[in-house]
């Protein structure tokens, strides 16, 4: 059952339409996060929901009340953001205990709070210092506790991990992810980063211009993108996306052709009218580097390795001069400038019509 439900959800800033009817349900627990490239609107729809910024059409209702009208304040959420805000001249504890003392909780279910919290955030030593004398994972955990003795019903998250180092936000996010599992309350998260998004995600919510994309798991998306932009976003190195022409159909089989290769796509995984050129997305990790021309659904000539320690890309440059990248061995051999053969596995493979929507389904067991 929904816990957050949002229903056609709009936001205007003067003439500007940010958020253009947002539709989502949100099950109690869920750890979902808001991805997407700068501007689409992950900030302004988690600031709606919080309250910060009030709708310009829609409806939000959280455990079965309408919250749209409601004050921040009343909304039973709590919010951490990128820039931690803490109380600069309050010491840790005084911090995380401040907006109990507000609601005038009693001394002693304070000290029981923030003691509870302090433990399992790892803040015990630190409960005396002030916001200064700590390091930036540190204030963010500060932060991160703060919101978590208002024992909210929903986590908010905007950007909370963007402030700190490579290392630091890699910590910070399994220590999230840890949150989540031993709190399991419900979490919403904004972020630009995919692979935060794909880590962190029960649900990962794709936006773009102020819509949503595509929801889905982290797998879903990654394996069965709706549309060309979702298969762009999500993914490092990003899918290759090869124009292909189709040559002809035959029985159960398609097939497309490129620059004198043609590869078979089978017809019973296309659900709509095929249309005279297609769009052919094949991952990284699925295009096999083979020894013999004949093995090989396409052959192009090496630009350049990239080895990362565990595995190598290497970037190839297709008869049609598009450079794509095929996943090799991390002991591979190849050399810039070779000319190599590529497998695509097709089971794998998606098709795009040219209006950039997917057009292909990828079999459940593949
Ligand atoms: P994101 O978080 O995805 O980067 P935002 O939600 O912050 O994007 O912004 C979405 C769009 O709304 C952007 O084009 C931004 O310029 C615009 N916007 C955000 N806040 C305001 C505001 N207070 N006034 C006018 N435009 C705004």
């Amino acid at each position: 059952m929904s816990y957050l439900t949002i229903t056609d959800l709009q936001k205007h800033y003067d003439s500007y339409h940010a958020l253009r009817g947002i539709n989502l349900s949100i099950t109690e627990g869920e750890f979902v996060v808001f991805v997407g490239p700068s501007g689409c609107g992950k900030s302004t729809l988690l600031r709606t929901i919080a309250g910060l910024e009030s709708s310009s059409g829609g409806t939000i209702e959280l455990d079965n009340r309408d919250i749209t009208e409601l004050a921040s304040s009343k909304r039973d959420l709590a919010m951490v953001f990128q820039s931690y805000a803490l109380y600069p001249h309050m010491t840790v504890a005084d911090n995380l205990s401040f907006a109990l003392r507000l609601a005038k909780v009693s001394d002693e279910e304070i000290q029981e709070k923030v003691r509870s919290v302090s433990a399992s955030l790892q803040l015990d030593a630190l409960l005396d210092r002030k916001p200064k004398e700590l390091s930036g994972g540190q204030r963010q955990r500060v932060a991160i506790g703060r919101a978590i003795v208002r024992q909210p019903k929903v986590f908010l998250f905007d950007e909370p991990l963007s402030n700190l180092d490579a290392a630091l936000r890699v910590q910070m996010r399994l220590e999230l992810a840890r949150l989540h599992k031993k709190l399991g309350t419900t979490m919403i998260y904004v972020t630009h980063d995919q692979v935060e998004a794909m880590t962190l995600a029960d649900r990962v919510v794709i936006l773009n211009a102020g819509q949503i994309e595509q929801v889905g798991t982290p797998l879903e998306l990654y394996r069965q993108p709706n549309s060309r932009f979702v298969a762009e976003f999500i993914g490092t190195p990003k899918m290759n996306l090869i124009p292909m022409n189709q040559v002809e159909q035959q029985g159960d089989n398609l097939t497309l052709e490129l620059s004198g290769h043609k590869i078979n796509f089978p017809t019973n995984r296309i659900k709509e009218a095929i249309p005279s050129s297609v769009i052919l997305g094949i991952r990284p990790e699925h295009l096999t580097l083979v020894e013999k021309d004949e093995d090989g659904d396409f052959s192009g000539f090496v630009e350049l390795v990239e080895h990362l320690g565990s595995e190598a890309y290497a970037h190839i440059q297709l008869p049609n001069n598009q450079t794509i990248i095929a996943k090799a061995s991390a002991r591979s051999s190849i050399a810039d400038g070779q000319e190599v053969h590529l497998k695509v596995d097709i089971a794998e493979a998606i098709l795009f019509n040219n209006e950039d929507r997917v057009i292909s389904v990828i079999p459940e067991e593949a």
